[in-house]
């Protein structure tokens, strides 16, 4: 059996040592001089492989066509990629929120690892070869063209990758072969993606990392989610991982032309009641003081100015000054900071891309294609998208895992 892999990305190179496992003749084909572009800089370099999180939550992060995994994710589960790893010389350990990253807190040790994996399984690897086309005939594969040169094949993975970040080589060809034999491609848009603002002080808290926080969405005034942890502002907008899994739901109600809207509460653990005694507290102590002069025991310094302004309270005042009203305002902005959701960032800055090769098109039990004898699919090119957490790369190993053994005969 002549297998042809095309990407090699983390789907790409499990699927070519799996399919070289099974007893098939396998060749990768890599676009770039080097593999796993994007997987070295997965996990801010430190490469959050896996979660350790049970099936049916993994299934749960990943939306409307979540199910679709539970076949590839029960046959090769997180505990299974850890064994693998650990196989390969890469222990691994599981941090805050179950996310699994190398012991050695190092991408490029994944990469090495399956590097070392496709050379002792026999697979060859070809660098620098972007596939054009796959050949085919009478509905069955037969080869790979990279422009003049063309590899046979009798068996033929596609595991290109999104569209997102496409420096690292991910740039949508796979939605392109695909359609090119016949799928359906569900319109690709940017998941976990970075918002744009309208309000322009966010430049002014640049940089700033808040944890501990609550954003909640709204449309229309009607919540849509929240979340609870990290986020950072930008000089255009916000980022960082709670706002990254918010605007999955951003980006839907921006493509249907609503206007989504953030509510951040600074002090979630605190109640209005109790936000307003420790304001009380705070403006007895300094009652000489200006207003602008008594936030810092409760705000990060570059947040002080936007609050003091949306708080319509003259940053001058003396607090002993601040009226009632002007103190239930101030905690009514500090559970409630409110940003204006413009847009999202485009589809080369998400961290995944949703959309993609339409699923009911292919065999989860194997990831053939229904449509094309002897093509198979492996991670980001189909239409599934994962939150943060080690979810998308899973997925991209065990679709990788099943298209390559089932690539090669099982
Ligand atoms: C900055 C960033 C951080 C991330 N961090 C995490 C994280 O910590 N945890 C997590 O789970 N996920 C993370 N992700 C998402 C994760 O990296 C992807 O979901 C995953 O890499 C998808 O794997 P893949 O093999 O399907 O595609 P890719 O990793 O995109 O690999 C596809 C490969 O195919 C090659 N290719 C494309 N077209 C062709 C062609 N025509 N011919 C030949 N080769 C081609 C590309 O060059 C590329 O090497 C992150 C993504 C980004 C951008």
């Amino acid at each position: 059996m002549r297998v042809v892999v095309i990407g090699g990305g983390p789907a790409g190179m499990m699927a070519a040592g799996q399919a070289a496992l099974g007893g098939a003749t396998v060749t990768l084909l890599e676009r770039n001089k080097k593999l796993g572009r994007k997987l070295a800089i997965t996990g801010k370099g430190r490469g959050n492989l896996t979660n350790a999180a049970a099936l049916a939550d993994f299934i749960a992060q990943f939306g409307a066509t979540g199910p679709f995994l539970y076949s590839p994710l029960y046959r090769f589960d997180n505990e299974k990629l850890r064994a693998f790893f650990a196989g390969l010389g890469v222990p691994t350990m599981v941090e805050r929120g179950g996310r699994v990253f190398p012991e050695s807190e190092k991408a490029t040790d994944l990469v090495q690892a399956l590097a070392r994996f496709l050379e002792k399984t026999g697979v060859r690897v070809i660098n620098g070869q972007r596939a054009t086309a796959i050949l085919h005939a009478r509905g069955r594969v037969n080869g790979v063209a990279c422009g003049d040169v063309t590899y046979p094949a009798d068996r033929v993975v596609l595991a290109t990758g999104g569209a997102s970040y496409p420096t690292t080589g991910s740039t949508g060809d796979g939605y392109r072969l695909a359609a090119a034999l016949g799928h359906h491609i569900v319109p690709v848009r940017p998941a976990l993606v970075p918002l744009e603002t309208e309000e322009a002080w966010v430049r002014e808290a640049a940089g700033l990392s808040l944890r501990n926080v609550e954003a909640a969405l709204y449309e229309q005034g009607k919540k849509l989610a929240a979340e609870f942890g990290e986020m950072l502002f930008t000089h255009y907008g916000v980022s960082g991982p709670i706002i990254l899994t918010l605007s999955q739901t951003a980006v839907d109600v921006l493509h249907r032309g609503g206007k989504p809207l953030l509510k951040i509460n600074l002090k979630p653990a605190l109640s209005a009641e109790k936000l307003s005694n420790r304001v009380l507290r705070d403006f007895s102590a300094h009652s000489r003081k200006a207003f602008k002069n008594c936030l810092h025991g409760l705000l990060p310094e570059k947040l002080v100015n936007p609050v003091v302004l949306l708080c319509g309270i003259p940053p001058e005042t003396p607090v002993h000054q601040v009226s009632r009203e002007g103190r239930r305002r101030l905690v009514e902005v500090l559970r409630g900071l409110t940003l204006h959701i413009r847009d999202h960032r485009p589809l080369a800055e998400a961290i995944v891309t949703a959309g993609g090769v339409d699923t009911r098109q292919i065999d989860p039990g194997t990831m053939a294609s229904r449509l094309v004898e002897g093509l198979y699919f492996a991670g980001e090119v189909i239409d599934v998208a994962g939150n943060t957490g080690g979810y998308n790369l899973q997925a991209a190993f065990s679709t990788g895992f099943v298209a390559g053994s089932s690539a090669a005969g099982e």
